[in-house]
């Protein structure tokens, strides 16, 4: 198992071209193991923030680090090794087999002509059949086509092939927001159980308090560019959630 790290975020502010402020003296951590949901709406940071962890947007203050090294352009590759990403769609390769959608995971460290040839390793393909068993994929799905599958089965791909890659920190931006509700479910139970077996750190952005409640270990919420709260659900009382997403535009 690949064991986790450290996420954290020092101070952390995002200006955009533009002056966009998107994030403003963020401080946070995620522990190894945790469970973390990013709560706040629509265009309070969340996905800004996430995509600060791997570097895909620059900070412009601050700092951030994952497993004590910090995220800057000379450290993305080393980085990006031990962070993987869902998305809100499983974005795969539609007409690629599921089993080599989830293989294309591990893809680090393989050149990637030797993929394109199908000359996968047989102990990936064994990795890839164990993992998308463990995500409740049964043996016929292996050889069908991603374009074939329905949305939920789709997104459990997507995480199959986001823990092909061993990560040490999970960020899942929203990957339950076009999901109907008892997959929702399924899907955030399944992360949250392959992440803590891995001791994997999550970071996952979610519009449902429910769902943060039922799956969550602790909440960071963001409003306007800010962590407005931040502790563990119990805490998380209608008080709070009502300054976090009442009046929303102001
Ligand atoms: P959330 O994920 O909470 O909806 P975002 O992080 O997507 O919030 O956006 C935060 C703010 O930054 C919003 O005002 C949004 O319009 C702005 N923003 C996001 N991406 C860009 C970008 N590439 N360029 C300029 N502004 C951006």
């Amino acid at each position: 198992m690949s064991g986790g790290v450290r996420v954290d975020l020092q101070d952390v502010s995002v200006i955009y071209k533009g002056g966009v402020v998107a994030l403003q003296g963020v401080s946070l951590a995620v522990e190894p193991g945790e469970f973390v949901a990013l709560l706040g709406p629509s265009g309070s940071g969340k996905s800004t923030l996430l995509r600060t962890i791997n570097g895909l947007v620059p900070y412009t203050n601050g700092e951030v680090s994952v497993g004590g090294v910090r995220v800057g352009p000379r450290t993305w590759k080393v980085v990006r090794a031990e962070v993987a990403m869902v998305f809100q769609t499983a974005a795969l390769v539609p007409r690629a087999t599921v089993l080599d959608n989830v293989l294309a995971g591990a893809l680090r460290g393989l050149d990637p002509w030797r993929a394109a040839l199908g000359w996968w390793p047989l102990a990936w393909r064994q990795e890839a059949c164990a993992l998308l068993a463990e995500v409740g994929l049964r043996e016929d799905h292996l050889y069908r086509k991603a374009l074939s599958l329905s949305g939920g089965e789709q997104q459990r791909v997507g995480i199959a092939r986001a823990f092909m890659a061993k990560p040490k920190v999970l960020l899942a931006d929203e990957p339950v927001a076009s999901l109907d509700p008892t997959t929702s479910r399924d899907v955030l139970a399944l992360i949250r159980r392959l992440a803590a077996d891995r001791k994997c750190a999550v970071l996952c952005s979610l519009h449902q308090m429910d769902l943060a409640r039922a799956y969550a270990d602790r909440v960071v919420a963001l409003r306007a560019a800010t962590v407005r709260w931040c502790g563990v659900m119990e805490n998380f009382d209608e008080g709070v959630q009502a300054k976090i997403f009442d009046h929303e535009h102001n």
